[in-house]
């Protein structure tokens, strides 16, 4: 559903995504790791057009990312993104937030929208947040906020940015438990973290990247037991 070839990214004089290839299957689950400035975010920024790239070719469900704004459009209607910082609209309730998309982008009945949006607060198991707004919910509860508003919009793909590094300790794992939860219902997900357990359990590759490149990518088993490279080993000796 992703194929990514011969990208090349450069920011200024500096070259920081070096001949990057990688391709996710429908249903997949990858694991980007690696140290900070390696280029995880702007790896995975450039699959939405969050970033734009100067060499290569990005594909996301067959449709080539260039500058022309319609496919970008398309492509981001089915990319979900997760960020570090949650991103919800601090001037709505989490239902508005919940609803806007599918409401503005999908063109979906208020009412419909409020059902869907319910059904997914089920599902991140805070149906009882809907009329706050996001500053009266914890971090914890913001990150499955935003999973929740990803999912209204029924992406085919969803792309996360550390969604777990703003969090405190007892946060971190009921925001990994709706992260689990929809890898097993199957979702194609892209997660950069540094949560090795949810490398370990979830992912069915692991891609460690350095100094922007991909050094070495593994199944989780041999990434975590016998990784090939001296940098893999220093890091993992650092994150584990
Ligand atoms: P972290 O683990 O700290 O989030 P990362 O692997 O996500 O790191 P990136 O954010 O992708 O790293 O950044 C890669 C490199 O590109 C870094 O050296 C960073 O300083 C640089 N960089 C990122 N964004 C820009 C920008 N807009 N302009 C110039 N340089 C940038
Ligand atoms: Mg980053």
């Amino acid at each position: 559903i992703i194929a990514i070839s011969h990208l090349n990214k450069w920011f200024g004089d500096f070259h920081v995504l070096k001949d990057i290839n990688m391709t996710v299957a429908k249903g997949e689950k990858v694991v980007v790791c690696g140290p900070s400035g390696s280029g995880k975010s702007t790896l995975i920024r450039c699959i939405n057009r969050l970033e734009t790239h100067q060499e290569g070719k990005i594909f996301v469900n067959g449709i080539e990312l260039t500058n022309d704004v319609k496919r970008i459009d398309q492509v981001r209607r089915e990319v979900g993104m997760l960020f570090q910082n949650f991103n919800l609209f601090p001037h709505m309730t989490v239902l508005e937030n919940l609803t806007v998309s599918p409401v503005w982008i999908r063109k979906m009945p208020l009412a419909q929208a409020r059902e869907l949006a319910f059904q997914y607060l089920e599902r991140v198991k805070i149906p009882d947040l809907a009329h706050k707004y996001p500053n009266q919910c914890s971090g914890g509860q913001q990150q499955r906020i935003a999973i929740a508003r990803c999912l209204c919009m029924n992406p085919k793909v969803m792309l996360f940015d550390e969604p777990t590094s703003a969090l405190d300790p007892e946060m971190i794992k009921e925001v990994l438990d709706v992260m689990t939860d929809l890898a097993k219902s199957g979702m194609t997900m892209i997660c950069v973290t540094h949560e090795m357990g949810f490398a370990r359990t979830v992912a069915d590759r692991v891609v460690f990247m350095d100094g922007g490149e991909i050094v070495e990518e593994n199944d989780p088993e041999n990434f975590f037991t016998n990784p090939q490279y001296d940098r893999t080993v220093t890091f993992l000796s650092q994150v584990i």
